[in-house]
């Protein structure tokens, strides 16, 4: 492993936009990433996936960013219980303008009744490999996630959401490294609570991912394959590739019911309420593909990217009076503009 000093972090985004870390490595395997955990006295740590939900700022990261690339994928049993307790987290799924995307309710089935198989899958393996060799090995389940550019570890700190399935859905449990107590623990599912777009861990910056063992269902794999092509070809036209995902999270039903007297997506309030679809700061652009993904045009500061989520959240305030909420996560310190 080599500790690099001053390491330009913007690389290892989607986005492309960062300064740099104090200090920098990269783990390819969890024995790796343990090993520096426990041995290593620079603080804080930052770990990151595929930097698919970040934003880092232009003075980049202080103490030590961990690039997490482990890519285990370890198929635990064979079994053929049925008895999953499929339980779905709650779904915020929002489609305001549907002859512009895929019909989900089209494609969406349950296949809780198939047999299952336990699958470990370490922190740093990148979903579409993970979608991929699960559905070769006749696993079915993650089909949902297609299009997703992040790792295992990512997706589960943010319980990320794919059709009407969160990826909580199919956990059985977690496997942390506490930076408190230097130790291993594993989470049960169901000791956690799960909500649309957040976890338990994103509230405990000690805890570090290092795998999670999911049920995914000896399932239809023909039928799933379908269902991971037609989301690849849906998304690519919408979900620009330079960007860290959807910007804000949709405002639930409690708060557009009053206004618009059924719920709204954050990108058809953007396009329709402040009409702000291609409108830019500096570099830093709405998308003129998806009013709620914000994109790097080749120049964009840190600085530029924070100003347009800020103007955006402004004029949702003054307009409407509640606040959208970011679903990206903005790493270093956003305090002092770039220029
Ligand atoms: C084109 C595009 C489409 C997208 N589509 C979707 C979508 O459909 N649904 C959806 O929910 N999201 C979507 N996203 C957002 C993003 O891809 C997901 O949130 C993804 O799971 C983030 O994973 P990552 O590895 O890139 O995380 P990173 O961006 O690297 O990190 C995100 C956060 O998690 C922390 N973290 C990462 N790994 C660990 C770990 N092992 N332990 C502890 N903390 C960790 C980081 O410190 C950071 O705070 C999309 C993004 C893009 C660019």
């Amino acid at each position: 492993m080599n500790l690099i000093k001053d390491q330009l972090l913007a690389q290892y985004t989607t986005l492309k936009i960062g300064g740099p870390a104090d200090y920098f490595i990269q783990t390819n395997s969890n024995t790796e990433l343990i090993e520096i955990l426990k041995s290593t006295n620079i603080k804080p740590i930052t770990i990151l996936g595929n930097g698919s939900n970040v934003v880092i700022s232009d003075s980049g990261i202080r103490g030590l960013v961990i690039k997490n690339t482990s890519q285990e994928i370890k198929i635990l049993t064979n079994t053929s219980d049925t008895d999953t307790k499929f339980n779905k987290t709650y779904t915020q799924r929002q489609e305001n303008e549907p002859d512009k995307y895929l019909d989900f309710a089209k494609i969406d089935y349950d296949e809780s009744g198939f047999p299952v198989s336990e699958v470990e899958i370490s922190s740093g393996c990148p979903l579409p490999y993970a979608i991929n060799c699960t559905l070769d090995h006749g696993l079915t389940g993650l089909q949902w996630f297609a299009y997703i550019p992040g790792t295992i570890g990512g997706a589960i700190v943010q319980n990320i959401h794919g059709g009407s399935y969160h990826i909580a859905d199919y956990l059985k449990s977690v496997k942390c490294f506490d930076l408190n107590t230097k130790k291993t623990i594993i989470f049960l599912k169901t000791d956690l609570n799960w909500k649309y777009e957040t976890s338990f861990f994103l509230k405990n910056s000690n805890l570090i991912i290092l795998s999670g063992t999911l049920n995914l269902f000896q399932g239809d794999v023909v039928k799933a394959k379908s269902v991971r092509d037609a989301w690849m070809l849906q998304k690519v036209k919408i979900q620009p590739m330079n960007s860290p995902g959807s910007t804000f999270q949709n405002p639930s039903l409690n708060i557009c019911q009053p206004i618009w007297g059924e719920q709204k997506s954050a990108g058809w309030i953007i396009d329709h309420e402040l009409n702000l679809k291609g409108f830019s700061i500096g570099g830093a652009q709405i998308s003129p593909q998806h009013s709620n993904f914000f994109i790097n045009t080749g120049s964009a500061t840190a600085t530029d990217y924070y100003q347009l989520v800020k103007h955006v959240q402004n004029l949702v305030k003054q307009k409407f009076g509640f606040d959208l909420i970011p679903e990206i996560k903005f790493l270093g310190d956003f305090s002092k503009p770039s220029k």
